[in-house]
């Protein structure tokens, strides 16, 4: 039987989505338990992974943010674990090159899906802004897999795993490098770009004004996304920034309001689920790759979509 050891992606003791899809993934491949790098989770976030197919949350007292010891607490809890699958993120990818590197397992991230082929887990990935996909087999007796948010869906097992704690001790590497200073940057409220099921950006056609891109997007349960133009004209955050030289995303729903289609934008968002595109030019690059695409102003269809959601959802 093959054991899926899953690094539980968590925000101050909250279990976030994206580790849910990543269990429900493991579940595909083996059996999970779960991996929790922190101060002891509560009742409510062992439940929760529980119910997504989890038998053992290990929990190793460490810090996500240092890399090099999060690796070394990651490898103490994989004891038996032949895959590991953890949430595809900055400091993911840090952790897993370091543990395949101290192990020797091999290692893909940015993957969109997983499943084992003869034996072995194989990987799917979108590579050079979604213009291939490329299948990975992984040789190794282990195999670490970086997996995209959303690109599983998070279901509840059918069983329920009846989880509990095992506390996993570590000693705190020692490093070539040390952290000495941690400062959050301020974010807006809302879900982190990069995870979010649904993205509504906004370019150069809204002429600075993101009322309404963030009136849908928040209608939709979103986050707002924007291209290098706008954010360049200092309309909004880089930190919303999508594309090749800002945040992959690849949610379920992308909308492109007012946006071109460069191929520097497409690259960070070809590989989303469903793409609608609002613009006036009926030549711009992004109906290309729209699956769904308006001719007009943002200005007018917006209002309407949104009117009409609401409608829909009023019954
Ligand atoms: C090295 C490099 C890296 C880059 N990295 C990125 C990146 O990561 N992300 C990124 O986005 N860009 C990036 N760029 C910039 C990229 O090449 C484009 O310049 C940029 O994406 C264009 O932004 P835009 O679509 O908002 O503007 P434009 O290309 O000017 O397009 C605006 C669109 O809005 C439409 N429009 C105007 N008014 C309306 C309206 N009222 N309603 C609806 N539509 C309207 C127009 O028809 C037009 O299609 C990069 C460039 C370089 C050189």
């Amino acid at each position: 039987m093959t054991t899926v050891a899953v690094l539980i992606d968590h925000r101050d003791g909250e279990v976030t989505r994206p580790a849910l899809e990543a269990l429900t993934l493991a579940r595909s491949l083996g059996t999970p338990v779960a991996v929790w790098l922190g101060s002891v989770p509560s009742a409510d976030a062992v439940a929760l992974v529980g119910d997504y197919g989890a038998t053992e949350v290990r929990v190793v007292d460490a810090e996500m943010r240092l890399a090099g010891h999060a690796a070394a607490a990651l490898g103490a809890a994989l004891e038996d674990a032949d895959v590991v699958v953890v949430i595809s993120t900055f400091v993911t990818k840090e952790i897993v090159t370091r543990l395949a590197m101290a192990t020797g397992a091999g290692v893909v991230v940015d993957a969109a899906g997983a499943e084992i082929v003869d034996g072995r887990v194989e990987t799917v990935q979108t590579v050079f802004a979604a213009t291939w996909n490329v299948r990975t087999r992984i040789h190794t007796e282990r195999a670490i897999v970086g997996i995209r948010p959303n690109t599983t869906q998070a279901v509840p097992a059918d069983t329920p795993g009846d989880a509990v704690i095992v506390p996993v001790t570590v000693d705190r590497p020692a490093t070539r490098e040390r952290v000495v200073a941690v400062e959050p940057v301020e974010r807006g409220a809302g879900v982190p770009l990069a995870e979010a099921p649904v993205v509504v950006s906004g370019g150069r056609g809204t002429g600075g004004d993101y009322a309404l891109v963030t009136e849908l997007a928040e209608l939709l349960g979103g986050a707002v996304g924007a291209s290098r133009d706008a954010t360049d004209e200092g309309w909004i955050s880089h930190e919303h920034m999508v594309g090749q030289t800002g945040t992959t995303v690849t949610p379920a729903l992308y909308v492109a309001a007012g946006i071109s289609g460069a191929v520097h934008h497409r690259g960070g968002m070809q590989a989303s689920g469903t793409i609608v595109c609002i613009n006036l030019d009926p030549d711009a690059p992004i109906f290309e790759i729209s699956d769904f695409g308006v001719v007009g102003s943002l200005f007018d269809v917006i209002p309407q979509a949104i009117a009409r959601i609401r409608e829909h959802r009023a019954g």
